[in-house]
């Protein structure tokens, strides 16, 4: 295991490189030193070698033929209970255009139990093929048995691409494959396009702290590897007309070689609905205390929203983390996203700049989250946030079920 390479002919036995190991990957075995799977390929040891003997080869230049063997964008296809969960219908959508580009095909792996429907709604969403793994070993996501079998895929089939939605279960899964195959991948990506020079994807995501938008690239390994957040790209139109090929594969290892098993689950006391909510109404530092969170519950209530909050709210303890919107909260795509008394930075825009309409009430005109909104009332949010309830209770006493647009008219209006 390891990509360090080792020349026996060269190595001295000095053991020089085993103490700037800092992962204990390499040992000592009759007066050579070889190299265990801990390792890295982090590097350290490489200039502790006093003779060279040690090497990572980096794919390039003459292994152009190598990567170009890989062909094809994939997506895992994540389900929860028998159900596709939607990020991985906007990766089918994101996926679709990368093949496009790249002129090559979709395929969607499907892993699960009873989950035939599943490997049919992918092909709708655009999939050409789908690797449907149904069995009783994929009841419930378990690192092992899910990785072990796309691992087994991977590697005959060599896709140029691997996308995954960035969840608990696609986060961990993803890490998983990545570190067994040495590939790189980007974790929460913002942008995935192609270089129309290279063809190599271009994985774009913010760095040091959401001040700068970092575009990644993956060389000299296979497959480029990336996930993506719920929400931060549009839910495709499914074509049922569609057709694809669905190709039955087998589970990697058998129950007995499983370590883990699910004994249950707990559904979250806390109901917090960000994620699906048409409507959101989020405070800031502005409303000033938990208390100052009640108008703000009373506006999403009667807009039948749910409540979001900066990072500042959640920090102060006036609210739970559950309700954080932004890049180390949830990413919300609403079609109306009321800020009151958040200033707009771009951490928090990170997670809620597509929303359809975004009203924002602040008192002070130079808040940056004027920049991103279609509708900004310069005020008091303890005062405009009555006037806005007293508005949309006229409008509520003609209009039942009132929602986002109803909402967005009544603001044009006043
Ligand atoms: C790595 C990293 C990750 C981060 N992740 C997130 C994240 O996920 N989500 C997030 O939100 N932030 C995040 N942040 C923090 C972010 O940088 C900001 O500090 C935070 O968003 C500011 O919150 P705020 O707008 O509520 O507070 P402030 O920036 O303090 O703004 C408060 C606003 O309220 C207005 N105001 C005050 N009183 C009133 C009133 N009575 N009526 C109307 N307006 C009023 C003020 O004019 C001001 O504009 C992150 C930061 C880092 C470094």
């Amino acid at each position: 295991m390891g990509l360090l390479k080792i020349d026996k002919e060269k190595c001295l036995g000095c053991g020089a490189c085993i103490d700037a190991c800092p992962y204990g990957a390499l040992d000592l075995v009759d007066d050579v030193v070889v190299v265990n799977e801990k390792c890295t390929a982090c590097g350290a040891c490489i200039d502790a070698c006093p003779v060279m003997a040690l090497l990572i080869p980096r794919l390039s230049g003459g292994d152009a033929e190598r990567l170009s063997a890989y062909r094809g964008v994939w997506v895992w296809i994540e389900q929860f209970h028998g159900r596709m969960c939607e990020v991985s219908a906007e990766m089918l959508g994101q996926g679709r255009r990368l093949a496009d580009t790249r002129g090559t095909a979709l395929t969607a792996c499907v892993l699960g139990r009873n989950v035939e429907h599943i490997a049919g709604e992918a092909v709708s969403y655009g999939a050409d093929h789908v690797f449907l793994a149904d069995d009783p070993l994929f009841e419930s996501y378990r690192t092992i048995p899910y990785a072990g079998t796309l691992l087994g895929l991977v590697r005959e089939h060599m896709p140029e691409i691997f996308l995954l939605g960035a969840s608990a279960r696609g986060r961990d899964l993803a890490g998983a494959m990545a570190a067994d195959l040495h590939t790189g991948l980007t974790a929460d990506c913002t942008g995935l396009d192609i270089d129309a020079d290279t063809g190599l994807l271009l994985q774009t995501r913010p760095a040091f702290g959401g001040n700068i938008m970092a575009t990644i690239l993956c060389r000299d390994y296979r497959p480029q590897m990336a996930t993506v957040r719920h929400h931060v790209f549009e839910l495709p139109i499914p074509d049922r007309t569609r057709q694809g090929q669905i190709v039955r594969v087998a589970p990697a290892l058998p129950e007995e070689k499983v370590p883990t098993r699910v004994v249950g689950f707990t559904e979250e006391t806390e109901t917090v609905h960000l994620a699906n909510a048409k409507v959101i109404v989020a405070g800031g530092r502005g409303v000033g205390s938990a208390a100052g969170f009640e108008p703000i519950r009373r506006l999403a209530d009667m807009l039948g929203g749910a409540v979001g909050a900066s990072r500042s709210a959640v920090d102060a303890g006036w609210i739970s983390y559950a309700h954080q919107v932004g890049q180390t909260g949830r990413t919300v795509r609403p079609d109306l996203y009321i800020a009151c008394g958040i200033s707009g930075a771009i951490q928090h825009l990170a997670g809620m700049k597509t929303s359809r309409v975004i009203v924002a009430i602040n008192k002070n005109p130079d808040a940056p989250i004027f920049q991103v909104a279609n509708y900004g009332i310069v005020g008091d949010l303890f005062a405009v946030i009555p006037a806005l309830i007293d508005e949309f209770k006229k409008r509520l006493a003609v209009t039942p079920g009132f929602g986002a647009e109803a909402a967005e008219a009544v603001l044009t209006r006043s």
